[in-house]
């Protein structure tokens, strides 16, 4: 350490000074007024503000006196293949929004369209404090390295991969990437070369499938193990509605969680996404296998997916098992704002099970930080504010009223913030976020250039989007 000859201070390069501190470490520890120090991309200290700024002397000082510094938000399922937000056709459920209007949108996207969407997207979510996330499979994986590597936020990303030879058969789905189970595998293991070759610290590899009655059995089995082999993530969309459900068991006879059990397909290195129609016996499938899970509320309240009374949140919680919260994809959420995510999974099972304490504040808190960077097994790096962890940090600006008065920082964050208030963020050490205005990119550039792609695909696809009242 460099020590300050005068003074006896250690240099650091960034002091976080003041304010509550939600550390999410093993024992949960809140400061009043606490203090992080940061050198390099790494935290060195936590503690009292007192005891800190007497210990070192920083390069710069941010004062958060009057902000609530928490861990950097995790998304546990974000697109960044992305749609026109807003121009979804109103009324559509799961399945056959899918096919009529996503899938398409999808397969429309140019290289160039898929780093716009990209950089646009992850803009957002540093703009509401997320410095985790991630992505269900993409195309285009180089463009978007690039765009990721621009945007400075964490992601584990992978291509785009199914075969089409699910239980849903292929019906309606786009002539787009089709190929047998054998060259989705080898996508697949080329997504992982290709990520580890472009060897960016905050870019971790994903073997990503989509599921949702798209994927074969071999493929499925296939990615779980290939993401076990590799120490990777395999990533797919599981028990999404209970139109899946009642297609599985039609053609299987069993669940579509109890199927991917049955053939093997569940182990620690899988992240089931949404999961919102699960029976009773599965909760133990899950926990016993080591699973993870990302919970999409709002999204499945838009696609009236009956999550409040077919999923099993508290059940999940209560067996140990890692969950994240997401945000997936545009026209699903139509925000990218985990502070949203954390009040609806802290609420929805309450009034389902109408029980106060079904969800806690707390636990909504953990899924949002700590568990949901399990859920992306990328806990050994961040998910707390600890000594030795990656400074990924998120301070929300207490001076409005959605913050204030300001009594209890996790009944605040929980049920009264949004990320509108997030003021400053840190994806390893770096200031992302700075007085609410980003670092890196340009923001009105990256709007507009969104806006103009969306034009775009709209007019591929054949969709004029507006609101159903007279435009004058
Ligand atoms: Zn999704």
């Amino acid at each position: 350490m460099v020590e300050d000859a005068d003074r006896g201070l250690v240099e650091v390069d960034l002091l976080l000074a003041g304010g509550w501190l939600l550390t999410m470490n093993e024992r949960r520890e809140v400061y009043r007024d606490g203090a992080v120090a940061v050198r390099g991309t790494t935290i060195v200290d936590v503690g009292q503000r007192a005891n800190l700024v007497e210990r070192y002397r920083a390069r710069r000082v941010i004062d958060t006196s009057r902000m609530v510094v928490t861990p950097g938000l995790v998304n546990g399922h974000r697109h960044l293949l992305c749609c026109p937000k807003g121009a979804l056709p109103e009324g559509r459920q799961t399945l056959e929004a899918l096919r009529t209007f996503t899938y398409p949108c999808f397969a429309a996207l140019t290289e160039g369209q898929m780093h716009a969407y990209a950089l646009h997207a992850t803009a957002e979510m540093i703009r509401f404090g997320t410095t985790t996330f991630e992505e269900p499979g993409c195309n285009h994986l180089e463009a978007v390295l690039e765009a990721l590597a621009t945007s400075g936020i964490r992601c584990r990303v992978g291509p785009w991969t199914w075969d089409q030879r699910g239980p849903s058969g292929g019906a309606d789905l786009p002539e787009w990437l089709v190929m047998e189970p054998d060259a989705a595998l080898d996508r697949l293991r080329k997504g992982i070369e290709t990520v580890r070759a472009f060897n960016h610290p905050l870019i971790r590899d994903a073997v990503t499938i989509e599921g949702v009655g798209t994927c074969s059995d071999t493929l499925t089995l296939g990615a779980a193990k290939l993401a076990e082999e590799a120490d990777s993530l395999a990533v797919l969309h599981k028990a999404t509605s209970e139109r899946e459900v009642a297609l599985e068991l039609e053609v299987f006879g069993e669940r579509p969680l109890q199927h991917m059990h049955s053939i093997g397909a569940l182990n620690p290195w899988v992240l089931l996404n949404h999961m919102t129609s699960l029976a009773e016996f599965e909760v133990d499938l899950v926990a016993e296998t080591g699973a993870r899970i990302s919970q999409n509320p709002s999204s499945a309240l838009k696609f009236a997916k009956g999550t409040t009374q077919t999923g099993k949140w508290p059940e999940l919680l209560a067996a140990g098992v890692p969950i994240a919260l997401g945000t997936d994809a545009e026209n699903v959420s139509n925000h990218q704002d985990i502070c949203r995510s954390m009040q609806l999974a802290a609420l929805l099972p309450r009034d389902a099970r109408r029980d106060p304490n079904a969800v806690t504040a707390e636990q909504a808190v953990e899924m949002a930080t700590i568990s949901g960077a399990k859920a992306l097994r990328w806990d050994d790096v961040t998910g707390s504010i600890e000594a030795g962890k990656e400074a990924d940090i998120t301070c929300f600006d207490t001076e409005d009223f959605d913050w204030r008065p300001l009594h209890n920082p996790v009944a605040n964050l929980v049920y009264g913030s949004t990320g509108h208030s997030v003021h400053t963020v840190l994806v390893a050490g770096e200031v992302v976020l700075d007085a609410k205005r980003l670092t890196r990119v340009d923001e009105e550039q990256v709007r507009e250039a969104v806006e103009r792609i969306d034009r775009e695909v709209l007019a591929t696809i054949g969709i004029e989007p507006g609101p159903s009242w007279p435009v004058l």
